[in-house]
């Protein structure tokens, strides 16, 4: 049975198994253009991908499956050499420990996401990132645009723009790179990993 007919059924829930992990070439393959109008099974696949997302979240379904959090799926990181990406980012409860009004910034399945334009400042995640594919910590501020706006196919097969800026601008760039064979940890500055060059955005 081909992967993406495996993931597909019904039954099956994605868990860390079906995440391959880096030194598999599939993490640095240009993935494919996902065909319009959706195919039934690309939109079941991108259900399960935010399905993941929403498990990996759960403290009690994430101990359940021995799942570790994560934000952002990319198909290539489930050995389909697609464009699609799921990115869940959740709003933060309170200092006093309420939830927040809307549980999400951001919830998105996106088909052939592209960024068509960025600010000239770039940013990074002052605690680094991390990736579902790479069992290791890897250190270092990951320069990315500040600002992106990007274009995407929605679920319902309409064409979306959106702008996005903060950690959400850099989760989905961070999902756009693994489309496009690119790790986290090749935009971090090789000799000098902490390196603020001029303008530099930290965002905490
Ligand atoms: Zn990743």
């Amino acid at each position: 049975m081909s992967v993406i007919k495996k993931l597909t059924k019904a039954s099956h829930l994605i868990d860390m198994n079906d995440i391959i992990r880096e030194g598999n070439p599939t993490l640095r393959a240009v993935a494919k253009e996902v065909s319009l109008p959706l195919s039934d099974e690309d939109i079941i696949l991108g259900e399960k991908m935010m399905q993941f997302l929403k498990h990996s979240q759960d403290p009690v379904m994430a101990e359940k499956m021995g799942l570790r959090g994560g934000v952002g799926l990319a198909a290539p990181q489930l050995d389909i050499s697609k464009r699609i990406i799921a990115v869940l980012v959740p709003n933060l409860e309170d200092e006093e420990g309420n939830p927040p009004a809307e549980a999400y910034s951001l919830q998105e399945i996106m088909y052939n996401p592209k960024i068509v334009s960025h600010s000239v400042q770039n940013a990074a995640l002052s605690d680094g990132e991390g990736c579902l594919s790479v069992d290791r910590p890897v250190e270092g501020y990951v320069i990315r645009h500040s600002r992106v706006t990007v274009e995407y196919v929605d679920k319902n097969g309409e064409k979306q723009r959106i702008k996005l800026k903060g950690y959400n601008s850099i989760v989905v760039q961070h999902e756009i790179d693994h489309i496009n064979g690119i790790m986290f940890y090749d935009r971090i500055n090789e000799k000098e990993p902490f390196k603020v060059e001029d303008g530099l955005l930290l965002i905490d």
